[in-house]
């Protein structure tokens, strides 16, 4: 089942793949900072969506 990660803030995804991945580790992968907006993503929650394949 694959699983979107998202930044709340700008929508940009950060991860999107079929392996789940604990978004804390997505969030230390990019040094806790959202590569397009910028923002800090310890302080902004991201948004996890796992979606089904259809
Ligand atoms: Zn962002």
């Amino acid at each position: 089942m694959p699983q979107r990660i998202h930044c709340k803030r700008c929508g940009s995804i950060l991860y999107d793949g079929t392996e789940l991945k604990r978004p804390s580790e997505i969030v230390q992968r990019y040094e806790c900072r959202c590569p397009k907006c910028g923002r800090n993503l310890s302080s902004v929650p991201i948004k996890v969506a796992v979606e089904r394949m259809t």
